[in-house]
């Protein structure tokens, strides 16, 4: 399955963003609690699902695309697929 995603960032931006989701099934990400809140993660989410929360930052699954990109800046792997 592809999702493709058009989207601005914080600098107005425009970007486009394929997705290819291997057998259709999207699988959230979460955030372990090994987060240090830097806030790296919260402007690359391209559905605006990561934010801060009481000590870590949090992402609503029920919005999550499963893209990776939140993980892929994480200076400390804190973001990861949810079991
Ligand atoms: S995996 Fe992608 S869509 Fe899900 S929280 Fe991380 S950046 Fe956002
Ligand atoms: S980038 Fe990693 S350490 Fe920083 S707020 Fe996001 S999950 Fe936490």
């Amino acid at each position: 399955m592809f999702i493709i995603l058009l989207y601005c960032n914080n600098t107005n931006n425009v970007k486009i963003t394929l997705f290819f989701i291997e057998g259709g099934t999207l699988m959230a990400y979460v955030i372990k609690d090994t987060c240090i809140s830097c806030g790296a993660c919260e402007p690359e989410c391209p559905v605006d699902v990561i934010s801060a929360g009481d000590s870590i930052y949090v992402i609503d699954e029920d919005g999550c695309i499963d893209c990776g990109a939140c993980a892929n800046v994480c200076p400390v792997d804190a973001p990861v697929p949810a079991e």
